[in-house]
């Protein structure tokens, strides 16, 4: 039998790349499905940003790039931290990324090794424990409430952390709860992470979709995390630019240095075409980001109210930033279906998926097998026409 690499053999593939790639071999054979599990904004990327990428390949931007990106493309990074997250980084501390998926992951690899712990506040997205876990650390999974809006308490925090923890990795707003953690809340954290000295890696990558009054960076509420602070964020979500690949680390030199060395052996470095795009991104007029994240907020209140209005489905926590709705199904667990009771989220979801041809994520390998995660990364009418089938769906289910 074929021998892998321990580490990678004992890789989950992705809950949600798994299950968007079989609502689109269901689409191309003809089932008409309207899928609910991508995190990709429906939006096409803004034409300014792939005018800039057409004008770098006129111009010969086709070559080997540096390992963590063009001059001007860390400089824009440098930029856009000070203005929008009042942060200063020098171009020596920042890397960009084939994505914020490889940036999380060069960074994580470059600092935590075996025998090392690393907590993971659940809900919480399905990549962060596998990329730990990839590193040779433990995961320390520390899960939330419902009832507390899932925000982590601080002296929760306090009782995990164990001579073995060296980090902690935060997402806010959070995908894929909808959360954010106010500044209230970031202080009384930050108090604990700065006494336990962990390495904090927070990820911002929702940071523009926001419902409520965006709170400061962590990092600007308290800069002595900065000294151990990793900053994670992505072109992908604020600029609708999941396929370029484009993402970036901020964080102390020297860390900044390893993760580069790293990318430079694994990947070379970021797509250049791509790079030249997130250059006009960052630096061009913002307002096509506002416009989506406005159009995000309305289908948000449509969410809400259609996902409350759902025989079985619970959402007592109105999702503030992201564009996910994280219901609680467990009153749906144990009604029949095929042979035998509804077990967890996951079953739902397939139970969506076949019965009212709806693609939604189950809660599992998010930490939370009582729920179904639902994006409403896509049009109002195709939100109309998903609850309505599930709604019927739900209604033929017998307890
Ligand atoms: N972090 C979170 C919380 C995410 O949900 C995602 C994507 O779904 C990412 C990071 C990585 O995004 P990308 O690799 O497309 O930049």
């Amino acid at each position: 039998m074929l021998k892998l690499n321990r580490r990678v053999a004992a890789l989950k593939p992705s809950a949600t790349l798994a299950m968007e790639a079989r609502a689109g071999e269901l689409k191309a054979s003809g089932v008409d499905i309207i899928s609910l599990a991508a995190g990709e904004p429906d939006f096409d990327t803004p034409e300014r940003i792939k005018e800039a990428a057409r004008k770098a390949m006129a111009a010969g931007a086709t070559k080997y790039t540096p390992a963590a990106g063009v001059r001007e493309l860390k400089a824009a990074i440098c930029a856009k931290l000070k203005r929008e997250n009042e942060l200063d980084y020098k171009p020596t501390e920042v890397m960009a990324a084939a994505g914020g998926k490889q940036a999380i992951h060069n960074v994580v690899a470059s600092l935590f090794d075996e025998g090392d712990e690393v907590i993971i506040p659940t809900p919480a997205w399905v990549s962060f424990a596998e990329i730990v876990r990839l590193s040779g650390a433990e995961v320390k999974l520390l899960p939330t409430r419902e009832s507390d809006g899932f925000q982590l308490r601080a002296e929760e925090l306090r009782r995990a952390i164990t001579p073995k923890t060296r980090g902690i990795i935060f997402n806010s707003p959070c995908n894929p709860t909808g959360a954010v953690t106010n500044a209230e809340q970031l202080r009384e954290l930050a108090k604990v992470l700065l006494e336990a000295k962990l390495w904090v890696l927070f990820d911002g990558v929702y940071e523009n979709i926001i419902y409520v009054d965006r709170p400061p960076h962590p990092f600007a509420i308290e800069p002595r995390l900065k000294e151990t602070g990793i900053v994670l964020n992505s072109l992908s979500k604020s600029y609708a630019m999941t396929g370029w690949r484009v993402g970036f680390a901020a964080g102390p030199a020297e860390i900044i240095g390893a993760a580069s060395r790293l990318q430079g052996q694994n990947s070379g470095n970021p797509n250049s075409i791509a790079q030249a795009a997130a250059i006009e991104a960052l630096n061009g007029p913002q307002d096509d980001v506002r416009k989506m994240a406005e159009e995000f907020g309305h289908r948000n209140k449509l969410v809400v109210e259609r996902v409350r209005a759902l025989p079985g489905f619970k959402l007592p926590n109105v999702p503030e930033g992201a564009f996910y709705a994280f219901p609680n199904v467990s009153e749906l667990l144990g009604s029949k279906w095929k042979n035998g009771p509804l077990t967890d989220g996951n079953q739902v979801a397939e139970f969506i998926l076949e019965e009212a041809k709806v693609a939604v994520v189950g809660g599992n390998d998010f930490g939370a097998p009582e729920h179904v995660r639902m994006s409403y990364a896509t049009s109002r009418e195709n939100l109309e026409e998903a609850f309505k089938r599930i709604a019927n769906a739900v209604r033929k289910l017998k307890s």
